[in-house]
């Protein structure tokens, strides 16, 4: 009987193996704060974007209350080896590839020696989208050469993943994944779904890519293996940086115990005050 019991408890520890400890806790327990940005310009034309000046005083936030930044590589090693992230710890993402990554982000993240990483769309790099240009391959190599940056997978064309057959879900993620390694010389370990839209056939798709871990907006409370292909993350806007940072500074703060809720989507056009 006890070694039956002995058994148990060694399948019980080799199945846990692969997942270690740390991971097996609920979701954004086992996280740290992981930020997500989009662009950062001197004028804001969409909720998504933030003034360089707030961006600034966020980094600045940041850094006068000791938070830690992680790049890609150092977050996924303490995934893969189960570890607890260090308690003031905040990975700080940026989607889509705009231009004012280049501009802003990365000299002002530079001057802080401060980490950070940019999740790019890998079919318009080079390309104008309206009023946002996303960043040349130059800037791309300059950023990746870096290494406080890591780069990032944001698909081929920004398409919502789970509306694509699987052939299409496939060429946008490892397509993009190939682009990518090709320009910046560097492994590209992550990805984050267009818009947050996942469905476990994205999942699949992703980890069939040779993805490790993909990050998304919304806390759908998936926890364990799963939760590595669904990490929520703060969608910095406008209105967090509202009354000096108030909701950003909160969400930072308090990521592991924000209600599920509030993490949501910002993304709306500002009206120009000129045209009203
Ligand atoms: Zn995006």
């Amino acid at each position: 009987m006890k070694k039956i019991f002995i058994a148990l408890i060694m399948i019980m520890l080799l199945s846990g193996a692969a997942f270690a400890d740390g991971n097996d806790k609920e979701n954004r327990a086992y996280f740290p704060a992981v930020i997500m940005y989009h662009d950062i310009r001197t004028e804001p034309l969409n909720y998504f974007d933030v003034t360089v000046q707030d961006f600034c005083s966020q980094l600045d936030w940041l850094k006068a209350n000791d938070y830690e930044t992680l790049t890609l590589e150092e977050f996924v090693a303490y995934m893969r080896n189960g570890e607890e992230f260090p308690e003031k710890s905040v990975l700080i993402t940026f989607d889509d590839g705009y231009n004012g990554i280049y501009n802003y982000a990365f000299p002002e993240l530079s001057k802080r020696s401060m980490k950070a990483v940019f999740f790019i769309t890998a079919g318009v790099i080079d390309k104008v989208d309206g009023t946002y240009p996303h960043v040349t391959v130059k800037e791309l190599q300059e950023i990746a050469g870096n290494k406080n940056f890591s780069i990032g997978s944001h698909t081929m064309s920004h398409p919502n993943l789970v509306k694509l057959s699987s052939e299409d879900r496939i060429h946008e993620l490892a397509e993009s994944k190939r682009i990518l390694k090709e320009i910046t010389g560097r492994e590209i370990l992550a990805i984050a779904y267009p818009e947050g839209n996942y469905d476990k056939n994205v999942i699949d798709s992703v980890k069939e890519a040779g993805y490790e871990i993909a990050f998304a907006v919304q806390d759908r409370g998936l926890c364990g293996e799963k939760a590595r292909y669904t990490i929520p993350r703060i969608y910095v806007g406008m209105v967090l940086a509202e009354n000096d940072n108030k909701l950003f500074k909160e969400y930072v703060m308090n990521y592991k115990a924000m209600p599920a809720e509030a993490f949501t989507e910002r993304w709306q056009p500002m009206k120009q005050e000129r045209n009203e």
